[in-house]
């Protein structure tokens, strides 16, 4: 029997993290248009952070949000770099430069970034939670919260020993879902039991969703042959109960439009086919970069390391698009290192949120890419 379509409410959250650029500078004018759309057509939260664009991220939400639009229009998320932050006064200086930099004094939620093993280490020596309760105590926050990329059974510690923490930002997605590395599946259902709202970022794993090798896309034309991979990513997400916004990177404004619009939430049928998509993409071996280029200037080959783990991926799916995608290669690596130079001393993967073994992609990068 045909299960009956039910609409869900749009929780979209404009990230701004890969903003469109011309000739390596912000685009103004068009990012904009774009959050004009993006409020026109029924959005209201914008996400950013500190390093987001070294630092551009922040500028470009005062010079197109905060300096643009009444503040009753928008709602904003900012991040602390804690893992920055050697002592409490730290905490201060950056939230200060970031108010600066955002154009702002208020945001509404204010989180700790990527906390991982490491970095909630960090955060109870430096004591950066109590950081976090006086932001909101003094009325600079609405709400406070982290983003987490470690294993659910360590969140669920965290959130045990901070109940005074009101939001988790959580990477979630179809193939994420079942992963052993990321748990988003686990984490979703710790935060949820702690009575957490929950954020969601890379819905679309870095665009990896957008674009599926022919066997994926076929399972998702069969249920529906109109709609486009990121839909089917941003619907999963949105499917969700429990999570209150879904953070995703836009670009242009047929993008923002397109994802804005109400859409049915999924069926069981139709979450099946997810999963049988994610079985296909596990088969295949890509890399699960999401391109948010936390390890690159770590390296000290200056190697352009998500373009190079992407350009892999397609030659991998598409070989047969080997002509257009050497000569991308080739013009990267013009100005940057080439996958070859890669010296393996892996102070990239210590960065690297998604725990991808960087050195040794680069070998296989390598062979395939200049040969
Ligand atoms: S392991 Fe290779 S890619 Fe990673 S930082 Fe070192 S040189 Fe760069
Ligand atoms: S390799 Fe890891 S840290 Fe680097 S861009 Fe990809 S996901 Fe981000």
């Amino acid at each position: 029997m045909r299960e009956r379509m039910r609409v869900g409410i749009n929780k979209l959250g404009f990230g701004f993290l890969r903003l469109p650029e011309t000739a390596g500078e912000p685009d103004w004018r068009t990012i904009a248009e774009l959050t004009d759309i993006f409020l026109d057509e029924g959005g209201r939260w914008f996400d950013t952070f500190y390093t987001y664009m070294n630092g551009r991220s922040e500028e470009a939400v005062r010079r197109c949000v905060t300096e643009r639009l009444p503040r009753d229009r928008f709602r904003l998320i900012e991040k602390l770099p804690g893992y920055l932050c050697g002592s409490y006064e730290d905490c201060g200086r950056y939230f200060r430069e970031e108010q600066r930099r955002c154009g702002t004094d208020y945001f509404d939620i204010y989180m700790l970034h990527w906390l991982n093993r490491e970095n909630y280490e960090t955060a109870e020596r430096v004591d950066e939670f109590r950081f976090l309760r006086e932001v909101k105590e003094g009325g600079y926050a609405g709400r406070i919260g982290f983003s987490w990329h470690d294993s659910a059974s360590l969140l669920d510690t965290v959130l045990s020993r901070h109940p005074e923490v009101d939001v988790v930002l959580l990477q979630i997605n179809y193939l994420d879902w079942e992963s052993a590395g990321i748990e988003s599946r686990k984490c979703y259902e710790t935060a949820l039991r702690h009575g957490k709202s929950v954020f969601v970022m890379e819905p679309v794993k870095g665009g990896t969703l957008s674009r599926l090798p022919p066997e994926a896309e076929k399972i998702l034309r069969r249920q529906d042959p109109e709609r486009t991979p990121s839909d089917w990513a941003l619907r999963f997400v949105q499917s969700l109960p429990g999570v209150e916004i879904c953070l995703s990177g836009m670009n242009r404004a047929e993008h923002v439009r397109a994802n804005l619009a109400p859409f049915p939430l999924l069926t069981e049928a139709e979450t099946d086919a997810l999963r049988k998509v994610a079985e296909v993409l596990r088969k295949d071996g890509g890399i699960p970069c999401t391109g948010c280029r936390y390890c690159v200037s770590h390296c000290p080959k200056h190697i352009s390391i998500p373009d190079v783990l992407g350009m892999y991926n397609e030659m991998q799916r598409w070989p047969e698009e080997d002509w257009k995608i050497r000569p991308v290669y080739e013009q990267t690596v013009k100005t940057r290192g080439k996958a070859s130079e890669c010296i393996g001393c892996g102070s990239c993967e210590k960065h690297c949120p998604q725990h991808i073994h960087i050195p040794e992609w680069m070998g296989r990068a390598a062979q395939m890419l200049e040969r």
